[in-house]
């Protein structure tokens, strides 16, 4: 690993909350891969949804294939850019660890019950997850996380939470960017749920070529593959237009921050801190990349299929928030221990943390 003075160092960590003794054979990012990657938030993502319900078959994606995926992307992106690929690959395995049952529909519900509780954001969660509530050390609550990983997992929060969270939440109230890294993982995050929501959309049948061919990226990769091939099957086709999609957007990445990093020249980390945006597509492909955003939307997310699911999902939330409101026994007793916070704070972390059955376990045996 070949690494610029822009990248992320371990060794000029801004540290973690309680002080440990260094490892001899890992760096600190390694370690707070390897914490996240033990704790059992990370091994509930395989049973929660990304865009379909997690029992609606075993062949789409759920939040731990897709947060594979996107350590993939961005670890090839932090590499090609010099900049620190351990660190990359432990902001995108933990991206998503404070997602709720049954995606953003999950979310969105569990936003409405605590509405007047303070609200619920998935990314604050997910800081919250690596902070309080993974419970596996005697030391001290959470995984103990350097600043930089979890400065990346705060991918976005509101000015009135930023101003409870101390020096993590700064840069939402100074409008400053957080490390290269963290964006590589943002921008990554993006390529491959547009591009896996269009292999799953494609096999659940909720898409067809003949729309997908409206996008201009689509058509684009899509007729390069009937240029070189002629006798492929509809899935194959699907599987060469979307590795030529993923391709080109990493690509196009690659070299459009690079232009970016040569004009503003950032020499550290704090540089990068106070300077614009610098990962990021061309404009061209920016626009592209939005329109197949857009369009995933409104054939995909918008079908009346996903609908159902998405309102039978909020419903689901619902009741198990009204029901452990009323009767908090529900909630096993080590869970909220030692815990200050309010009991909707309580109830709300103990949902966000079900998977997709054991929420509708949960709630049909209420
Ligand atoms: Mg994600």
């Amino acid at each position: 690993m070949i690494l610029k003075p822009y990248a992320a160092d371990p060794v000029k960590t801004l540290g973690r909350q309680y002080i440990e003794s260094k490892s001899n054979s890992r760096n600190d990012f390694q370690r707070d891969r390897d914490r996240i990657i033990h704790s059992s938030a990370f091994r509930r993502l395989e049973y929660k949804t990304q865009v379909f319900v997690n029992h609606e078959g075993d062949m789409f994606r759920t939040r731990l294939t897709h947060s594979i995926e996107v350590s993939q992307i961005s670890r090839g992106i932090s590499r090609t850019l010099g900049c620190h690929e351990d660190l990359a690959e432990t902001i995108a395995l933990a991206h998503d660890l404070g997602h709720t049952p049954f995606g953003h529909a999950g979310q969105d519900a569990l936003n409405n019950c605590m509405k007047v509780f303070g609200g619920f954001e998935h990314n604050l969660q997910s800081l919250r997850v690596v902070d309080f509530l993974e419970r596996r050390y005697a030391s001290f609550e959470g995984l103990n996380l350097t600043f930089e990983s979890r400065e990346g997992i705060l991918k976005h929060c509101s000015i009135n939470n930023a101003r409870t969270l101390g020096l993590i939440g700064e840069r939402f109230i100074q409008k400053q960017q957080p490390s290269l890294e963290a964006q590589i993982v943002n921008i990554a995050d993006e390529i491959a749920y547009n591009n896996h929501d269009v292999d799953d959309g494609f096999r659940s049948g909720l898409l067809d070529f003949k729309a997908l061919m409206q996008n201009a990226l689509f058509g684009r990769c899509a007729k390069e593959v009937d240029d070189t091939y002629c006798n492929i099957n509809d899935s194959q086709k699907i599987n060469e237009v979307v590795r030529r999609m993923i391709h080109l957007l990493i690509e196009d990445v690659c070299t459009h921050s690079q232009k970016n990093l040569d004009f503003y020249q950032p020499k550290t980390i704090e540089d990068v801190r106070t300077s614009p945006h610098l990962i990021d597509f061309s404009a061209g492909i920016k626009k592209e990349q939005h329109e197949l955003k857009q369009f995933l939307r409104h054939a995909m997310y918008e079908h009346p299929h996903v609908v159902k699911m998405t309102q039978d999902a909020g419903k689901v939330i619902k009741k198990l928030f009204t029901s452990y409101i009323k009767e908090p026994k529900g909630i096993p007793e080590n869970f909220s221990m030692d815990s200050s916070d309010s009991r909707q704070r309580i109830v709300a972390d103990y949902i966000a943390g079900m998977t997709d059955r054991f929420a509708i376990e949960a709630a049909s045996r209420l």
